[in-house]
């Protein structure tokens, strides 16, 4: 599958695969165990270049797109996607300040993002404003040249490592969901704290945290575009994240079966391998089968994104324009359907696949002892964040329903 990878997506495919296996395998089960993250990793998937794989060269970056993108998450989800968590959900937090960033912004933040100077994240939900997000209660006074900032935020990824979030808060709570606005809030800004962490089922090695902005002081020029814009800047966030979310989730599907089946090869039961009992290897070959068309789906999506989206990116830069606006001059078509598609088909595949893996295991399949069970934990979250599947397919009928 995806025979025809580039030079440069080679590279990032077994970069990440051999850092997998070099830094995370090892300590794996020991974070997921003391729900910590290992600071020092930061440093190293900076050096690794990870954190500017799809940030253009002029801000330092290596130049791709969502395709090495999502081959480095997957790459790394293989081994694990909590640990690794910080590289997709810093490109998460890239990408609203790519699509709706001026000249200026952009040479303001990207440079450290892709450098891992600073690490990007996305504060969107609140307690309140979870799958309905418009529901925002945060809200941005504007006062002279600053915005105040008043609210919370909660189940922000990589909440307290980060450095740089994109918040989202109401500029006008009288017009509901155009008075959203998208603002960048560094870390240090006055009256900007973190919150609790919490305590998960999964991806336990990446703190989820609340964030709080009492009185906060944010300058007016880090506003992304207009003042109720937010809507769009988080729609199309997550046209271009969501495969992202499918990279991981493919990834975990595929380390659970990297770690079940030489354990079926090799354990014996009844006077021969597990593996060789012909139920067993239906059972295999269905799952396999799904996350194969999963993963062919997903680049498929990618590869055609990124014909646009590179481009446009490139003109941006040129005309000193927001790339949201040289898309639209390209095409109007948005990427709503497939990016909604795909994370629904991959996160219910590896939800599937890293529960049948335990089955398959037996017992050893649901000790802590052995891989697969963090697997099938990891993989829920894939099938909650960035909208839960209900809203991927409240997402797609909607569009399905307009193509008839
Ligand atoms: C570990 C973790 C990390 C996260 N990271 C981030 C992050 O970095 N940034 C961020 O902003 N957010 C983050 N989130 C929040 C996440 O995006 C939300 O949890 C998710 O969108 C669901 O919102 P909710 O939890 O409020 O569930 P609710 O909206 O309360 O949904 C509860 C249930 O109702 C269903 N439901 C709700 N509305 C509908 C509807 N219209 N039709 C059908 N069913 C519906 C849902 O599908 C779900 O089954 C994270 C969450 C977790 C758990």
């Amino acid at each position: 599958m995806l025979a025809n990878l580039s030079e440069l997506q080679k590279e990032i495919s077994t970069s990440c695969a051999e850092f997998a296996q070099k830094r995370l395998k090892p300590i794996r089960s020991e974070y997921d165990e003391r729900e910590e993250f290992p600071l020092e990793l930061l440093k190293e998937f900076a050096q690794m270049g990870f954190f500017g794989i799809s940030l253009p060269e002029k801000y330092g970056g290596l130049g791709g797109c969502i395709t090495e993108l999502s081959l480095a998450i997957e790459e790394l989800s293989k081994v694990d996607s909590g640990l690794s968590l910080p590289v997709a959900t810093s490109a998460l937090g890239a990408i609203p300040i790519m699509l709706y960033a001026n000249d200026k912004q952009r040479d303001k933040w990207l440079p450290s993002i892709a450098s891992g100077e600073k690490l990007a994240a996305f504060a969107l939900s609140e307690p309140q404003a979870g799958s309905d997000a418009t529901a925002q209660k945060t809200t941005a006074r504007k006062e002279g040249n600053s915005y105040i900032l008043n609210g919370v935020k909660h189940f922000c990824s990589s909440g307290n490592i980060s450095d740089i979030y994109v918040v989202f808060a109401s500029t006008d709570p009288k017009k509901g969901a155009r008075g959203i606005s998208a603002f960048v809030v560094e870390k240090g800004t006055p009256g900007f704290k973190f919150g609790k962490k919490e305590k998960k089922l999964g991806i336990k090695g990446n703190p989820t945290t609340e964030l709080y902005f009492e009185n906060c002081i944010v300058p007016a020029e880090n506003l992304l575009f207009n003042e109720g814009f937010g809507l769009f800047v988080l729609q199309e966030t997550f046209d271009y994240s969501r495969p992202g979310v499918a990279a991981q989730a493919i990834g975990i599907a595929e380390g659970a079966l990297s770690e079940t089946i030489p354990y079926l090869k090799q354990r014996q039961q009844f006077g021969q391998s597990i593996a060789s009992f012909q139920a067993i290897g239906h059972e295999i070959a269905e799952i396999y089968t799904r996350v194969e068309s999963a993963r062919s789906f997903l680049y498929d999506i990618t590869t055609n994104m990124d014909k646009d989206f590179k481009p446009a990116f490139d003109k941006a830069i040129e005309n000193k324009t927001t790339l949201r606006e040289e898309l639209k001059k390209i095409s109007r078509k948005r990427w709503t359907k497939y990016s909604a598609m795909i994370k629904y088909l991959a996160s219910e595949t590896a939800f599937h696949t890293a529960e049948k893996c335990v089955n398959l295991c037996g017992g050893i399949g649901y000790s802590r002892e052995f891989p697969v069970e963090k697997f099938m934990r990891d993989a829920k979250i894939t099938e909650i964040y960035e909208g839960t599947n209900h809203i991927q397919k409240n997402e797609i009928a909607a569009q399905v329903l307009k193509e008839y």
